[in-house]
């Protein structure tokens, strides 16, 4: 399959395009969703959550925390307060560290380092952000995935050095069950902030796994082991690769997803989290 780069007629954006039709954008739309399933989630699924974020983007803007006036769902006030980006933590998976004068790798990551090699994370997954991560989850409140991305841009590690940005997919059963994928809705913002392409079809996940916060721990690596594919390869061989998620909590989804992009030529995997559950 022959990839390309092309721009759009009115050369405001640039495309890869394939055989197999555009796979990702600088810049992409709603649709690039639909490149990687196979049966679009209900109609009136998705029409629920177009009215949804068009009554977000109508309203005046305010600070979901704070209430206080803001271009974004978090002004940045609350951005600064509540996110920890320059906390010590293990560089590899982000759990936190008592402090800096430690080894900058836990102990965990130095005996069964991941397949990926950093994380960077904006918090805790703790109040105020777990709650505006459900928000954005299961609630469709879809502006929180800008301020999240944007949140994310601003990181102590800006993702200057990465090739491409991928978000961790869901399953089909899922996308159609929600309508949206929040962890691509996120990077789509990232990737506007850092202006670096987005892949949206490079991952699939192809086992239907279940959710992981329902498992016991030492489930939850069984649970993920294959669960994903990757399609494009060519498109990612030797390429640093910036993942985004919006929660992670044992690593284990993030491990599986850089485990599969390495084995199909990755150079490097680095992982973007909004919030990191504090206890492994
Ligand atoms: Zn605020
Ligand atoms: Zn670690």
């Amino acid at each position: 399959m022959e990839c390309i780069k092309v721009k759009t007629s009115d050369a405001k954006e640039v495309r890869w395009q394939c055989t197999a039709g555009p796979i990702s954008s600088q810049t992409p739309s709603s649709t690039s969703i639909m490149q990687i399933t196979k049966s679009p989630p209900s109609t009136l699924r998705r029409l629920r959550q177009f009215a949804l974020q068009m009554v977000d983007e109508l309203l005046p803007s305010a600070c979901t925390l704070c209430g206080s006036k803001s271009h974004d769902a978090l002004c940045n006030r609350c951005c600064k307060q509540y996110a920890d980006g320059y906390a010590a933590r293990c560089t590899c998976c982000a759990i936190r560290l008592p402090d800096f004068s430690q080894s900058p790798v836990c102990g965990s990551c130095l005996v069964r380092p991941p397949a990926f090699d950093f994380t960077f994370v904006a918090s805790d997954y703790a109040p105020p952000i777990d709650r505006l991560l459900q928000a954005l989850k299961f609630h469709a409140k879809l502006p929180l995935a800008k301020a999240f991305g944007r949140l994310l841009s601003e990181l102590p590690a800006p993702p200057r050095t990465a090739d491409l940005i991928i978000a961790v997919p869901l399953s089909l059963d899922r996308l159609a069950e929600r309508g949206f994928n929040q962890s691509l809705e996120i990077a789509r913002a990232l990737a506007q902030h850092s202006k670096l392409p987005l892949a949206t079809n490079i991952c699939l996940r192809v086992k239907h796994t279940q959710t992981q916060a329902s498992l016991p721990m030492h489930q939850r690596r069984v649970n993920m082991r294959n669960a994903f594919a990757v399609q494009n390869s060519q498109l990612i061989v030797g390429k640093r690769i910036l993942l985004v998620d919006d929660v992670m909590t044992t690593g284990h989804t993030l491990n599986e997803l850089a485990d599969c992009l390495k084995r199909h030529g990755a150079a490097h995997v680095t992982n973007f989290v909004v919030a990191r559950t504090p206890i492994r």
